[in-house]
This record gives C-alpha cells, sequence and structure tokens, in this order.
C-alpha cells in the first residue's frame, strides 16, 4: 500500500502501542477536558530536514490522540463543521476516536471527505475548522487535523481497506479537465454513483497543486498516489500529457460522446511583479520554479535567493530552495509578520529552518549585467490605511531604497487562471477572469459545462476545492438523469475571497 510508508515513518510502531481504556476519560467534566494543553506532534529537526525533502511533521500516536480528541467539549452547535470546507462530521469523528473507534471514526470522516490523507495534512486548519473552534476563544483549539491524519494513519498502520465500493457502471460519461483536489472529487463521487469520468491532465503527473506546488515534505507523494489508484480501482481513467484547447477542445469531448464537462484547471498563470528587470535571467515566478523541481529537476538557485511574498507559496519556495542547494534564502514582505497570510505552522517552520523575513520591504527594480540579474533595489514600506477588515495598506517611505545582492529572485505573489483556449463555446468569465458558476450547483454559464475550484475561486485550498468538485458532481448526476439541479440543496454563507 502507498501510504505504509509515510506512515512508518510517522511512527507505526507508536500507533500500534495499546492503551489503557478511556471509561474515565469518557466521564470527565468539562473543567478537567479545558485542563488538558494541546498535543504537539513531533518533527524532523530542521537541520536534519532542510537537507531533504521528508516530512517534517509526524503523527500523533494512540496516547496523544485520545488526549488530544479528551479536549473536544463535543458541541451542541459545533463551530468547527462550519469552518471546514467541506462540512466533514468533525465532533462525531471525534467522540468516535476517543472511544477508540478508529475505523468507524475514519468512516464517519469519509461521508464528507473524499481525500482526509490530503486534507488533513495541507488545509490552513487555523483558517478553517480550527480557525472556528469554539476553544480556541480563550486558548488552543482542537488539534483537528492531526487528529483526522491519525485516523488515516491508523487505517494504513493497520492494513484496513479503505477503498469505498465502486458502482454498478451506468453507460453514461464525465470528461474532467484537470487532475487537481476539485477533479480528483468530482472523479470520486461520479465513479461511486457509477458514473465513468476520464480526467485530462495537461502535466505528466496528477494531483495538480497538490503535486507540483506543495513540496513533498508537507504531503508525501505516496499519499496523492493513494488517491489516485484509488480512482483507477473504481474505473476513473487518466490521461497525462493533454492539454484541453490545445490537443482536444471542448466540443470535440462533446462529439466524442461526453454528456457533460467539469472544468478544473486551477489558476496556474504566475502574476507578475511589474517591475523593471523582471525578464532577466534569475528571475523566476514561484509555482514556476516549484513545478519543475517537484516534476524532478535539478535546480540550484545559487547562494542567494530572494522570494517575494508572504503565503504559503513564498514560504514554500524559499524552504524549497534551502533544499536544493540555496543557503542564504530571504522572503521579502511587504507588510509585517502580523498579516502574512500564511499558516502559523508554516512561518513557525520557516523561522526554524533559518530563513530571514525582511518585513515592511517591498522590490521596485531588478538590475542586472549581460541580461543576468545581480540586486534587487526595493524599497521600504509603512502601514498606512486599514479597511473594514483591519488589513491595513502598505505605503512606500520615500527615499528609503536599498540594493540586496541575489543570484535569483522568485516573485511568488499570487496566481490567475490560465485559460483554457476555447475559440468554439463562449463561457461566461468573471472579472476576475475566473468561471462564473451557479454558486450552489458549480454549473456554469454553458449547461453541460461545470466548473470548481480555483479555475472559479481564484487561488484558495484544496479542501475548498475538493468541495467544489464534489458539488459539481451532485449537479452532473442531477443533469445526467434529468433531475432538478437545486432541490433541496443550500448555497453556501461564506463569502470567497478574490
Ligand atoms: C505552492 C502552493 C502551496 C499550497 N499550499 C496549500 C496548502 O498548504 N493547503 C491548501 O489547502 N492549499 C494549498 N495550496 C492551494 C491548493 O493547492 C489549491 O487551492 C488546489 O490545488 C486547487 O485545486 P484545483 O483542483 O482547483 O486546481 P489545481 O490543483 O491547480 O489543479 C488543476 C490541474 O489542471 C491542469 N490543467 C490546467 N489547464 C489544463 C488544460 N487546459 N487541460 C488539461 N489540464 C489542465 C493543471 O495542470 C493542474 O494539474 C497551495 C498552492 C500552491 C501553489
Ligand atoms: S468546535 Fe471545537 S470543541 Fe466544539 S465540537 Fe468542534 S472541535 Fe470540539
Amino acid at each position: 500500500m502507498f501510504l505504509i510508508k509515510a506512515v512508518l515513518r510517522g511512527g507505526l510502531y507508536q500507533l500500534l502501542l495499546p492503551m489503557e481504556g478511556t471509561q474515565e476519560e469518557e466521564h470527565m467534566k468539562p473543567k478537567e477536558r479545558l485542563a488538558i494543553p494541546r498535543q504537539q506532534p513531533k518533527e524532523l529537526k530542521p537541520e536534519e530536514r532542510i537537507t531533504n525533502f521528508d516530512e517534517v511533521t509526524f503523527g500523533f500516536n494512540e496516547e496523544t490522540a485520545i488526549k488530544e480528541a479528551n479536549r473536544c467539549l463535543q458541541c451542541k452547535k459545533p463551530k468547527c463543521r462550519d469552518g471546514c470546507p467541506i462540512h466533514n462530521y468533525i465532533p462525531e469523528f471525534i467522540r468516535l476516536l476517543r472511544e477508540k473507534k478508529f475505523e468507524e471514526a475514519y468512516w464517519k470522516d469519509r461521508e464528507t471527505n473524499s481525500i482526509p490523507a490530503v486534507c488533513s495534512r495541507v488545509c490552513p486548519h487555523e483558517f478553517q475548522c480550527e480557525g472556528s473552534c469554539i476553544r480556541g476563544k480563550k486558548g488552543d483549539p482542537v488539534a483537528i487535523g492531526m487528529l483526522e491524519r491519525y485516523l488515516v494513519d491508523w487505517m494504513v498502520a493497520n492494513n484496513k481497506n479503505m477503498l469505498k465500493p465502486c458502482a454498478m457502471p451506468k453507460g453514461k460519461k464525465v470528461a474532467i479537465v484537470g487532475s487537481g483536489p476539485a477533479g480528483m472529487a468530482c472523479a470520486f463521487y461520479l465513479a461511486h454513483e457509477g458514473y465513468h469520468s476520464t480526467i485530462y491532465e495537461s502535466l505528466p503527473a496528477f494531483g495538480g497543486m497538490l503535486t507540483v506546488g506543495i513540496p513533498a515534505y508537507r504531503l508525501p507523494r505516496d499519499i496523492i498516489n493513494a488517491e489516485f489508484a484509488a480512482l483507477v480501482n473504481c474505473g476513473v481513467e487518466i490521461l497525462n500529457n493533454v492539454t484541453i484547447g490545445k490537443d482536444k477542445t471542448l466540443q470535440q469531448l462533446k462529439d466524442e460522446g461526453f454528456s457533460a464537462v467539469f472544468i478544473g484547471i486551477g489558476a496556474h498563470a504566475s502574476r507578475k511583479l511589474g517591475i523593471e528587470g523582471e525578464d532577466l535571467k534569475g528571475v523566476m515566478h514561484g509555482i514556476d520554479y516549484l513545478r519543475r523541481v517537484n516534476l524532478g529537476e535539478a535546480l540550484n538557485l545559487g547562494r542567494n535567493v530572494v522570494v517575494v511574498g508572504g503565503g504559503n507559496v513564498a514560504i514554500d519556495v524559499a524552504r524549497t530552495a534551502l533544499r536544493t542547494g540555496s543557503d542564504k534564502v530571504f522572503i521579502l514582505y511587504r507588510r509585517t509578520k502580523k498579516e502574512m497570510p500564511a499558516s502559523q505552522a508554516e512561518i513557525h517552520h520557516l523561522e526554524e529552518e533559518g530563513v530571514k523575513v525582511e518585513f515592511l520591504a517591498a522590490p521596485v527594480k531588478i538590475h542586472g549585467k549581460n541580461g543576468k540579474l545581480t540586486k534587487i533595489e526595493c524599497i521600504r514600506m509603512k502601514l498606512g490605511e486599514c479597511d473594514a477588515s483591519g488589513r491595513c495598506r502598505p505605503v512606500p517611505v520615500a527615499d528609503s531604497n536599498f540594493m540586496i545582492e541575489a543570484d535569483a529572485i522568485i516573485p511568488a505573489i499570487s496566481q490567475d487562471v490560465q485559460h483554457i483556449e476555447n475559440p468554439q463555446i463562449e463561457i461566461e468569465l468573471s472579472r476576475w477572469s475566473t468561471f462564473v458558476v451557479d454558486e450552489v450547483t458549480m454549473q456554469s454559464s454553458v449547461d453541460w459545462i461545470f466548473a470548481g475550484g480555483d479555475a472559479v475561486l481564484g487561488p484558495q485550498t484544496a479542501a475548498k476545492a475538493a468541495y467544489q468538485g464534489k458539488e459539481a458532481a451532485e449537479s452532473i448526476i442531477r443533469y445526467l438523469e434529468g433531475r432538478d439541479l437545486t432541490e433541496g440543496r443550500v448555497p453556501e454563507v461564506e463569502e470567497t475571497e478574490k
């Protein structure tokens, strides 16, 4: 099994250790639960981890998992479920976990989540489920992600069947464009209702940003491979190196007998800094750099590397650069640490690994010689007016320019949707160039075309993409069966960020 390797590294031995009964713990008073501190997972030491791409964070063992599960207050109106983009049955699986019904707990989680091994590792929990956990109001929220991960690891360590039974084929077929979490989730739910799908993926690898964006030290590749093995097991066909719009058009897919199409092409166009010198040799945009490294290219950026940005992509670039041989890596960020959109855990790991962040600074010009970058001219910033959400605008401080010598500069400020070349069919786009879809059904302006994930939301998260893929699958099934697409479904209340 693909997952076994990852679990062995996370401490299979510890997962299998027996533990004292938990009957007493089941009858704990809320005060006792409140007194249990949040459990901390073991991690690889910084000096060891920067030499390789091994997974940094280990899972809980049975003792720490149950201790952590005992911190949950089993709220009657659990806020964590609202915060989770997939609306997982969080208190329910936590209760089963602390009763040591690990297999049942796993399947409770799987009722809503098609990719728990992925989500438990990469979800920005502090902004999603854990960000809404009531315990976070006065202290640390329950470590929901680590508990979900424990269930997956336990199933692997105990050699349990993690595959949902496949359904009998129903005859109609669906084309899915893009193999990221949106496409994966769409294929998963279609397959389990008996609808055959073919995933077209333009890259030689499958998994979208899970594979070509997120580095392996955060998400081991065995885990992604296991998810695809499960899809193939239920008859999903995956075709790599086929770009829809270039090798085949959407109209051709329809003409070939696909009754519906799901577009989950993500957001793969790097946003430019828009400053002089950006086309010099030595400037490479963040997701282009990560894609090349993740596809196996041996890329050394040189000793001094400057990364621009404050999100997870910038941090992934900086930590990857350290692991591929650069020894002086730092990040330029135009606001302060408090405003960094990256998750706290990522910022902590970054600092531990020795990457410095130059706060309140931005590049203004890239200087070069003979077509190659030599220096980056930067300017100091200060925080100006704040908007309604409290986010303050960075403003340049006059005459504060300074120079940094660098071998490479990697802008990692954001991504946009790279559209399908599509002369025959006009699909409505938003002013951000994302696909416009019905917020409940994910149906585009063309009735047989559905879309979801980053291609609709702009760069967001794996769980949000998986949720939209799942909702699109539900709509596609209704569409194929001639049923009402909206009946019994309600719109999400959450505002999507642009
Ligand atoms: C560096 C990085 C780190 C991230 N870290 C996290 C994290 O820690 N946690 C988290 O939740 N999210 C993270 N994200 C975001 C997350 O990966 C994305 O939100 C998610 O993958 C979006 O899923 P998707 O299926 O919409 O698109 P993608 O995952 O982008 O997949 C789209 C796929 O479509 C393919 N494609 C595009 N055009 C075509 C075409 N014309 N024909 C065929 N195939 C096509 C692409 O090659 C790609 O494989 C990160 C993103 C990046 C870049
Ligand atoms: S909000 Fe927190 S304490 Fe309440 S049920 Fe969810 S995880 Fe448990």
